[in-house]
């Protein structure tokens, strides 16, 4: 029970079923599972066509208000509801997202949950895991080079080098690598120009993994990524250079979903780990799908605050996926809605009902959002130690004032045992309430509405702004045929407004749109409010300065 111990003493203390046990829990043929290791597998996509006539389970949503910077535990809710519902006989497979190396080594440590509920085997989760980041990084720059390549042989397609939207990729914090040059030292060098590294998962490869349905579309969706403009300004595309079947190739293994187990053995499918500003934010379509052909239920979460995630999760992936969301959860905590209602950040664990009550607006917001696409919604308190009772209660009476459902979760202390009221509730509220889930607005709106519908109807903006430049953009892109994309919002996951420091439920603000960036093959139109990172650096103190392996080989210091 209630202990101090890190993540990873935790993770090393628990007995893992091997890899084989959890698949036959599942029902899953030997010949469908490919093992990695003793303790992870990979699952074959034709079970899809084997599953074919089998009803598909519950999709549960887990998404939180807009968070502090440590983050506000979607991941250990996600992973201690998954456990909380197999206790109480539901079978419910837990669907993350993989963990990216560069927040790891920077400030996160890890990202596999926490204390009571995590994911298994957690060192090798945040590391290496089945090396589908490598391969997605590989890709990556398998494109940058046939770029570089196909201008240096001639340049049919009379790419022009100042034009190149494509980067390279790794997946580290390095900000030495945001800009650079490349092709120098003289003609046998290649063509000189101005180039760039974007962290792995903000590669739009990562996010065509998350959204593709199969193979086919992988494929398709690869070979429409434009990389460049030529000489008058038409697209180039990966297909125009022929590179689709050589990014597919990469990708084959990769694309198959990852089965692991969490801290109490319930299944779990880490798959994709797309950003959640300038993409959006979910584990992959096929890693869900899948899940919910295996299970009655797939507890999954999405990145950032419900105004971020939860909006690409039920505008973007729901629809690519053709998911009907059964009910979404929000993870709400006592020191986040403190936060909001202004206490500094390092007066947070004290009792203050005030400033508490000040902050409820921010999580009633995210409740109106979700009413508005249709979809029930369960209050999950995400109990922290240094929370008073007294905080814990108002909040939840505070959401039956509101006439919605919340539980406390304690599932960070006690594991899936602390879950199972919020298990339970989550099932009451997919009982009794309507679900008419549908997306916020219809494709063939245009983008510019499509944009002001997400900005006043879930940011609660009284407008928005668009920059010469973005208005430009959108005129092209219209003429392009792109104009019928969904729109992916790039905004600090700190406030609901565009400006980091707006706590609470701003109003009457305006949201400054300042440009666009076509990701056709993802299949989605970006939307830059404010300065968005692609190549995130490392703080002065990274967590990597913990981190190390002990004589006996055990890993050490990742959380
Ligand atoms: P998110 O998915 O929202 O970013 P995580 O689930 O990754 O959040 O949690 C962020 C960090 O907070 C992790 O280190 C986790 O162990 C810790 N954490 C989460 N919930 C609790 C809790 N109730 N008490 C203490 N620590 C927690």
């Amino acid at each position: 029970k209630t202990s101090h111990k890190s993540d990873i003493e935790i993770a090393q203390e628990s007995k893992m079923l091997p890899i084989s046990h959890i698949a036959g829990l599942l029902g899953i043929d030997e010949e469908d599972w490919e093992p990695y290791g003793r303790y992870k597998a990979k699952l074959s996509l034709d079970l899809f066509q084997k599953l074919e006539t089998k009803q598909e389970g519950t999709v549960v949503l887990v998404t939180s208000i807009n968070p502090t910077p440590a983050g506000e535990g979607k991941s250990t809710v996600t992973v201690g509801l998954g456990q909380a519902f197999n206790r109480i006989g539901k079978q419910t497979i837990v669907a993350l997202r993989e963990p990216s190396l560069g927040p790891s080594m920077g400030i996160k440590g890890g990202a596999a949950g926490g204390g009571y509920s995590q994911v298994m085997p957690m060192e090798e989760i945040n590391l290496h895991f089945t090396g589908d980041i490598h391969a997605i990084t590989t890709a990556n720059n398998a494109l940058a080079a046939l770029i570089d390549n196909h201008i240096h042989q001639g340049n049919a397609l009379h790419i022009d080098p100042r034009k190149i939207v494509w980067k390279r990729a790794l997946d580290m914090n390095d900000r030495a690598l945001r800009r650079i040059v490349v092709g120098l030292g003289g003609p046998l060098q290649g063509v000189p120009r101005e180039d760039g590294f974007d962290i792995t998962v903000a590669s739009e490869i990562m996010a065509i993994f998350c959204l593709a349905v199969s193979v086919k579309d992988l494929k398709s969706r690869l070979s429409k990524m434009v990389v460049a403009y030529d000489y008058s300004d038409s697209p180039v595309t990966a297909g125009d250079l022929g590179a689709e079947g050589a990014l597919t190739l990469l990708l084959k293994d990769a694309l198959m979903p990852n089965l692991v187990q969490t801290l109490e053995n319930t299944p779990a499918i880490i798959h994709g780990g797309p950003f959640a500003n300038i993409a959006h934010g979910c584990n992959s379509i096929i890693a869900t799908k899948l899940a919910s052909k295996l299970s009655d239920i797939v507890v999954t979460e999405s990145g950032f605050g419900a105004d971020l995630g939860a909006e690409k999760f039920l505008n973007i992936k729901a629809r690519y996926g053709g998911i009907k969301p059964g009910a979404v959860v929000v993870v709400a905590t006592v020191r986040a809605l403190k936060m909001h209602g202004g206490v500094p950040k390092d007066e947070l664990s004290v009792l203050d009902l005030p400033a508490l009550k000040r902050g409820m607006p921010n999580l009633a917001k995210h409740l109106d959002t979700l009413k508005q696409f249709g979809v029930p919604a369960v209050v999950a308190v995400n109990r922290f130690v240094n929370d008073d009772q007294a905080e814990v209660d108002y909040i939840l009476e505070w959401c039956k004032s509101e006439g919605v459902q919340a539980a406390e979760a304690d599932v960070w202390a006690d594991g899936g045992a602390g879950g199972e009221e919020l298990a339970r509730t989550v099932l009451n509220v997919m009982e009794s309430e309507d679900n008419n889930y549908k997306p916020l607005y219809e494709l063939d709106m245009p983008l510019d509405e499509k944009i002001k519908t997400i900005c006043q109807r879930v940011y609660g903006a009284e407008d928005v702004q668009f920059s010469p430049k973005a208005i430009k953009q959108i005129e092209q892109f219209t003429s392009l045929g792109w104009g019928n994309l969904p729109v992916c919002m790039a905004k600090t996951q700190y406030s609901l407004s565009d400006d980091p420091k707006k706590l609470g439920r701003p109003e009457k603000f305006i949201v400054a749109i300042r440009e666009l960036r076509a990701s056709v093959g993802a299949g989605f139109i970006v939307a830059l409010t404010g300065d968005v990172m692609t190549m995130p650096g490392l703080p002065k103190r990274p967590a990597a300065m913990d981190m190390d392996v002990t004589e006996e080989g055990k890993a050490a210091g990742l959380f």
